[in-house]
């Protein structure tokens, strides 16, 4: 689960944001991800959606394992977990590079927004530091993937239990 991470060198978190046009957004998601792990949060620069990996056949789509593949050669060895942000149309995951696409959020005001995010952001990098999902009720490790409701009932911290493993 976690064999991308150099067991010894400290961790590094890159944001790489594909056609993101929210700078607000990412400065969220580097502020929770450097506060939550204590660790180095860097913005890697904008970088535009790939087109050869547009996929027409049910509306603009893009092929979620090229764009994985594609994140996977621009993450440098110094980079323990990359964090790909987009506006695109597409979640998808694998240890030590992810991507979330904002469509997959109702409309929601600003506040909830930033939680739906930071939610979101802790709970995949808990995966990639090895954690599994959690029964405890509010736990960010409670499974929440593709459940808004979950997501927005979910308490702002890991419980004592996920903690004690990161
Ligand atoms: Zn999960
Ligand atoms: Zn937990």
């Amino acid at each position: 689960m976690s064999c991308v991470h150099q067991a010894h060198r400290p961790r590094v978190i890159a944001i790489q944001p594909i056609a993101f046009d929210k700078p607000e957004q990412i400065l969220i998601v580097q502020n929770e991800i450097s506060a939550f792990f204590h660790c180095p949060v860097y913005i890697l620069p904008q970088a535009p959606m790939p087109q050869e990996f547009l996929n027409m056949s049910k509306g603009e789509r893009y092929s979620a394992d090229s764009l994985l593949d594609w994140m996977d050669r621009r993450r440098s060895d110094s980079i323990s977990i990359l964090v790909g942000l987009t506006n695109k149309d597409i979640f998808i995951r694998k240890p030590g590079i992810w991507g979330i696409g904002d469509h997959r959020f109702a409309p929601a005001d600003g506040d909830l927004y930033a939680h739906r995010l930071r939610t979101i952001v802790l709970h995949e990098i808990g995966h990639d530091l090895g954690l599994p999902h959690c029964p405890t009720p509010h736990c960010i490790m409670h499974d929440a993937d593709g459940r808004i409701t979950t997501i927005d009932s979910a308490g702002t911290d890991f419980c004592a239990r996920c903690k004690g493993k990161l």
